[in-house]
């Protein structure tokens, strides 16, 4: 059975400041199993590479850009998580929330400056990896990681035009069709 979709939302991007970590939400998404990305505001630089590294290194995976963000959290038909460090310690709800992710789809979002209280408010958990502030890319990689409880790091991926060859030391990339 194929498992539900996961979505993550960026929201709060501030062109020029945020692109770096924009960036790295989206590529974070990616390479630990979700589905989608949707970056809230002017984050055309973002999407572009994003989708230019899903282009090299494969996919599924897709970006999307949203004037409405607090619209697509009142509106998703799955389980909302949004990350904030106040929120309730993700040990303590990561099994409630696998268990629904068994039945329906999951919307991760995080946030870059302040989030406002109605995201609070309509989230179905709101997800503190641990109480501490730090960082949207820490806490999207970790929570990810649990909900998938590890399967993500044996994704398998498609329509990349290269792959990279793990070694102890060095760097190799080849061709998707090489058979190294
Ligand atoms: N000060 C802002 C506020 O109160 O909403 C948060 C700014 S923080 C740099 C940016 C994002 O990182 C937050 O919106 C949240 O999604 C994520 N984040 C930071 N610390 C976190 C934590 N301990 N657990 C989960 N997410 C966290």
């Amino acid at each position: 059975m194929d498992e539900h979709e996961v979505w993550v939302l960026r929201l709060g991007h501030r062109p020029g400041r945020d692109n770096r970590m924009t960036t790295h939400v989206g590529l974070t998404a990616r390479a630990l199993g979700a589905d989608r990305v949707l970056l809230a505001g002017d984050a055309t630089k973002s999407r572009d590479t994003i989708e230019d590294i899903t282009d090299r290194f494969g996919g599924p995976f897709t970006v999307e850009q949203t004037d409405e963000p607090n619209r697509v959290v009142r509106e998703f038909p799955g389980t909302v998580v949004h990350l904030t460090m106040y929120g309730l310690p993700v040990q303590d709800v990561e099994a409630e929330i696998r268990e629904a992710h068994a039945d329906e789809a999951v919307l991760v979002v995080v946030g870059a400056e302040k989030v406002t209280f109605d995201v609070y408010e309509a989230a179905d958990y709101n997800v503190g990896v641990t109480n501490q502030p730090h960082s949207e890319v820490a806490g999207l990689a970790v929570f990810l990681d649990r909900l998938f409880d590890g399967r993500e790091l044996d994704r398998e991926w498609t329509d990349a035009d290269r792959r990279v060859v793990p070694m102890a030391t060095g760097k190799k990339v080849v061709p998707t069709d090489s058979e190294e």
